[in-house]
């Protein structure tokens, strides 16, 4: 349920200082302190868990709401036309805190966020090569 370790964990039950911007039964939602743009937000489950592959379903499907409810609160209040959501799963993913946590980052015209990709048409049969390990 909680890691005595875990700096999220902390937040969570007020032992760390946060902006909390919302919170319920379940999950917390509170300012991101190296934000990407103006309102980037972190939303957590209460409850820890390391990544989204050990969340408890139920706290992942709150927690994605949560996201939603604060992707709608970016556009209401801080008038920005998109939103991202990023979860990074595991360090190779860029994962650098280790209780399930879901960006949620308002965006604007001028800011500095790009695709960490390059789209580029891949192989027809490398494509279907890998979605037959897939399937
Ligand atoms: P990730 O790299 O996806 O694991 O995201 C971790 C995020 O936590 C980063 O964007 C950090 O800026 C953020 N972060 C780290 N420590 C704190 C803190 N004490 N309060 C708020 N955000 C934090
Ligand atoms: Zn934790």
């Amino acid at each position: 349920m909680r890691d005595p370790d875990c700096l999220f964990c902390k937040i969570v039950a007020g032992e760390l200082p946060s902006q909390r911007v919302y919170e319920d039964d379940l999950t917390v939602a509170f300012m991101d302190i190296n934000p990407a743009t103006p309102g980037h937000m972190l939303v957590v489950p209460r409850a820890h868990s390391e990544d989204l592959l050990a969340a408890e379903p139920r706290d992942l499907e709150a927690a994605i709401v949560t996201a939603q409810r604060q992707a709608r609160v970016a556009k209401e209040r801080l008038g920005v036309e998109g939103v991202n959501l990023l979860n990074s799963c595991g360090a190779a993913a860029w994962q650098t805190v280790f209780h399930l946590h879901i960006h949620v980052i308002p965006r604007y015209p001028d800011d500095q966020m790009r695709l960490p990709w390059t789209p580029a048409p891949g192989q027809l049969d490398e494509i279907a090569a890998v979605a037959a390990r897939l399937r």
